[in-house]
């Protein structure tokens, strides 16, 4: 060995093997890990289901205004599977089985990986690799979902998400070898699942974990580019199983953990400005997304608006509709946007989004100064980026409630009255406040802060989770 040979310490790490969950983790280890080759027909299905689910509805007749169903109409049920199911359950999915959807049913991920594999495998540039391009990515397609109106239209769907597989194959052809930099970098829901699942129960671990901080390869096995002997956080894992194996000494092994674990040490699990950034944004952007269909509010500032623009300064095209790809313009469904209409939702959502992203960020600075003051360790800005993670509770149980209200439907179907359903959207909300507080609590004792100084750094966290679910209380009632 060479005098300048760096020497990179290694901690061993021995998978659990008693108790109910280390037998359950090595259980599915075994049979992901023999069965793993099945996966790529996991795949081709779900392909075919999603392709058929996509444009299937753009060649039938519109459901009739009375009595359709998603029992009696594929178009209905395209929507209710997309926004009723799919959509609140991968979320709600993620606490409990990690990124289970991205590694083992999603076709978008996977069609991204087939192409690359014929594909021009070039090297992923640093406008793809920058943190910053999931969260554009994020925040471009729920502003066009909004603007078409996604949750309502089968041409806004086939737009939406056969535009993004569009683009998730493009990527994959060109960038990447054997792997999913699509995934990585620029999935739209990507990042959103890499966050959630910090608080989920699936953490892949390295049997023998190099010591350096969690690192970045496109040489590996991993196809989301984790350098796998020194992974710590859960964020881009898409649980593919590549990575494991029970036999060797040098692979991952899955374990299974108390939800919220690496967020209460996050310290230890790479945490990350961007990541920061990304739940202030997209919890703004997210809410605007539903405030201006609720809020009476909006139609008043529409009508000011348009009469100021329109009648008074004779701004004409405000009044007229653009661009089926870029606006609703459905007059068989009595739906037409107009100019005024896109602006004033992309202006309404991006308003809130920074508003929300203002309070949220200073509530987080503030916890973070006094933390100092308290005695909390590291840095102003570690000790931010640290208590931001606080919030992800809060701002998923918001995302699952506001945003798929049709996940409550079959409680109607069942009987529950408005008043019950309310209740139930209103118990998850605080699941989600105490949990983001116990968070908060834990990163807190984490700085090194005795608990019982705990509560003045605690409390901007509070304010501002309280914040995060009094936005959503339209949602509930
Ligand atoms: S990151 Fe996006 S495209 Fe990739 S597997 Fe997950 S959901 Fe699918
Ligand atoms: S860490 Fe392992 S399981 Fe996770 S994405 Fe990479 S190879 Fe797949």
């Amino acid at each position: 060995m060479s005098p300048n040979t760096k020497i990179i310490p290694i901690k061993v790490i021995t998978p659990p093997n008693i108790g109910f969950f280390a037998q359950l983790a090595q259980q599915i280890e075994n049979f992901f890990f023999q069965y793993r080759s099945w996966l790529s027909v996991i795949h081709v299905i779900m392909f075919f289901v999603f392709l058929a689910l996509l444009f299937l509805p753009l060649f039938l007749s519109e459901p009739p205004e009375d009595g359709a169903t998603p029992l009696s109409h594929f178009t209905l049920f395209v929507n209710y599977a997309m926004w009723g199911l799919w959509f609140p359950l991968v979320f709600i999915s993620v606490i409990f089985t990690g990124r289970s959807w991205c590694g083992i049913l999603c076709p978008m991920g996977a069609a991204s990986e087939w192409v690359n594999k014929i594909g021009l495998q070039r090297q992923i540039p640093a406008w793809i690799r920058w943190e910053g391009t999931p969260i554009i990515s994020f925040l471009i397609i729920t502003i066009l979902g909004q603007t078409v109106g996604v949750r309502d239209h089968p041409e806004a769907i086939a737009e939406v998400f056969g535009g993004t597989l569009l683009i998730a194959i493009i990527i994959g052809f060109i960038y990447g070898r054997n792997k999913r930099a699509w995934c990585r970098h620029m999935c739209p829901i990507g990042l959103l699942l890499g966050i959630f699942s910090r608080i989920g129960a699936i953490q892949f671990m390295p049997k023998r974990k190099k010591i350096g901080g969690e690192g970045y390869t496109e040489k590996g096995i991993c196809p989301t580019m984790i350098d796998v002997v020194y992974k710590e956080e859960s964020r881009h894992c898409i649980e593919c199983f590549r990575c494991v194996n029970p036999k060797s000494e040098g692979a991952l092994f899955l374990r299974i953990r108390k939800p919220g674990e690496e967020i209460e040490q996050i310290r230890e699990h790479h945490p990350n400005i961007a990541e920061a950034w990304f739940l202030f944004l997209g919890t703004g952007i997210a809410l605007g997304g539903f405030l201006w269909l609720v809020l009476p509010f909006y139609q008043d500032l529409r009508q000011i608006i348009g009469e100021k623009f329109i009648i008074d300064y004779g701004w004409y095209w405000l009044a007229e509709s653009g661009s089926p790809w870029l606006m609703s313009v459905h007059p068989e469904r009595h739906e037409v946007f107009t100019w005024l209409d896109f602006w004033l939702i992309v202006s309404f959502m991006v308003t809130c989004m920074l508003i929300l992203t203002a309070i949220l960020s200073s509530l987080t600075l503030l916890a973070a100064w006094l933390s100092g003051k308290v005695g909390g360790d590291s840095n102003l800005r570690n000790r931010f980026v640290e208590l931001s993670y606080q919030y992800a509770p809060v701002a998923m149980v918001s995302l699952i409630i506001g945003l798929a209200t049709a996940l409550f439907l079959p409680l109607e179907y069942i009987g529950a009255d408005k008043d019950t359903i309310s209740y139930i959207k209103a118990g998850l909300f605080i699941i989600g406040l105490i949990w983001s507080v116990h968070l908060g609590n834990k990163i807190l004792a984490n700085q090194k802060i005795s608990l019982k100084l705990r509560w003045l750094p605690l409390l901007p966290g509070i304010l501002g989770s309280l914040v995060v679910a009094l936005a959503w209380w339209p949602a509930i009632f």
